[in-house]
């Protein structure tokens, strides 16, 4: 049994870190509990778009990540034909930089105080405090009890938190998609330009990352029986459908990546548009953020930026309440305001994250139909979402 904590966030992944460091930024403390035994870097890579490099500037974070990554300023869309290929060249709008997940970790970390990230420390139930009380009581797995005046359940697709706020379970669908990065050592011939090729039954992503390092991925819509959930084995198998198909330079990215940069899915995991517009994503004082709250197939790549600007908008929610309260949060934050700003930030990501969670899983229904009149609604819905032209990435959440 220890002390009451002000505000505990349960999960250091990229979302949990990016809520501790903005509300550091802010002068309020805040506690990250960790389920594995030191910081989660491997993962490849993430793909920042301009809305994302925003949070990162307010975070004081963005012009050390630039550092390590470089500009995208291109997309490359190919179609393979029988008659031919088609091919686009659409201009990047604003920011794209594709980082290693390891640099984005351990940047956000380093600038967390000391001591805010308490590791090995599984939350295994959650249960309120006492009656009147908006607190809660976190129970590990190893039986230790942890007392918080607020939750912020920033772990993932399969979380603790969003149970106990009473959200369904995050539904998955079964698909094939390997990713990782490939080291030049005397440089790529690729330019600044993000490849991206639909050929017979496979979608190949090929997007520089530095002068000698490239970022990938595969996917392929009907693997076959033969696939295996063993990276390695399916790389193998990933390079006999492409044989044949695609261009030795991609034969030769796919065949030598990394090696800890390899990843294989075999499951997407989403919560549906419905469910994100109509769930209450607060009690009392605990909410939830980033994958916890909204996690969604890879199609957009907005995952992690929507994470990071949850997490920027729930910081400055708190600030807020921690300033009309007259302090600088820790105890001055009282638990009915500590309620109302977290309110206040779910309606303000409310909007923002049903549109990103209708367009990924809209994006995603299209590539698995084959009914010309889904596809055509699907169509429709991302012609009015702007998906074409990246409105998504357009999204300002503000200062912090
Ligand atoms: C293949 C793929 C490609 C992607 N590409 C992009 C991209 O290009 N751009 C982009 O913006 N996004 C991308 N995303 C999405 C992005 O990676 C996620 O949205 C983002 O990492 C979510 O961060 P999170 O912190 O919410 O969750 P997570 O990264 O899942 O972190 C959750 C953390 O909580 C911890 N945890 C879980 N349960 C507990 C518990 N009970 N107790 C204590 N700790 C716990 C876990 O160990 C973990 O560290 C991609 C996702 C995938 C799968």
């Amino acid at each position: 049994m220890e002390a009451v904590h002000g505000i505990v966030i349960v999960g250091g992944g990229i979302c949990g870190l990016a809520t501790a460091l903005a509300l550091h930024r802010k002068g309020i403390p805040s506690l990250v509990l960790e389920k594995s035994e030191t910081l989660r870097t491997e993962g490849g890579s993430i793909g920042v778009h301009v809305n994302g490099w925003r949070v990162l500037e307010q975070l004081g974070v963005a012009p050390e990540l630039r550092k390590t990554a470089d500009v995208v300023t291109e997309f490359h869309d190919v179609w393979q034909q029988k008659q031919g290929n088609k091919s686009v060249v659409v201009p990047v709008r604003g920011e794209l930089r594709w980082l290693k997940r390891r640099d984005l970790v351990e940047t956000m970390a380093k600038n967390i105080p000391s001591g805010a990230i308490r590791f090995s420390c599984h939350i295994a139930a959650i249960r309120p405090a006492n009656p009147g009380s908006h607190g809660v009581v976190l129970t590990t797995l190893d039986g230790s009890i942890i007392r918080a005046k607020a939750l912020i359940g920033c772990d993932g697709s399969n979380s603790v938190v969003a149970k106990y706020l009473g959200l369904s379970p995050a539904k998955s669908t079964s698909r094939m998609l390997l990713r990782g990065y490939t080291r030049y050592p005397h440089g790529h011939p690729f330019g600044p330009h993000f490849l991206r090729l639909r050929g017979n039954g496979f979608f190949v992503g090929r997007s520089p990352m530095t002068d000698n390092l490239v970022n990938f991925f595969v996917a392929l819509w009907h693997p076959g029986a033969d696939a295996t959930k063993d990276a390695s084995a399916m790389k193998e198998l990933v390079l006999e459908k492409l044989k044949g198909q695609c261009s030795d330079e991609i034969i030769e990215m796919v065949r030598d990546p990394e090696p800890d940069s390899l990843i294989l899915l075999t499951k997407i995991w989403y919560r549906p548009p419905w469910q994100v517009m109509f769930s209450s994503f607060r009690r009392g004082t605990a909410t939830v953020a980033g994958d916890a709250m909204h996690v969604m197939g890879s199609y957009i790549g907005q995952g992690g930026s929507a994470s990071m600007e949850d997490a920027l908008v729930l910081a400055r929610s708190l600030s807020r309440a921690a300033a009309a309260a007259g302090g600088s949060g820790g105890d001055e934050l009282c638990e009915k305001k500590i309620s109302a700003a977290m309110g206040e930030y779910v309606r303000e990501r409310r909007l923002r994250i049903v549109r990103l969670s209708l367009e990924s899983f809209t994006m995603g229904t299209l590539l698995a139909t084959k009914s010309l009149l889904t596809k055509l609604a699907c169509f429709a819905i991302l012609s009015l979402l702007g998906t074409a032209s990246l409105g998504h990435t357009k999204y300002d959440c503000g200062r912090l």
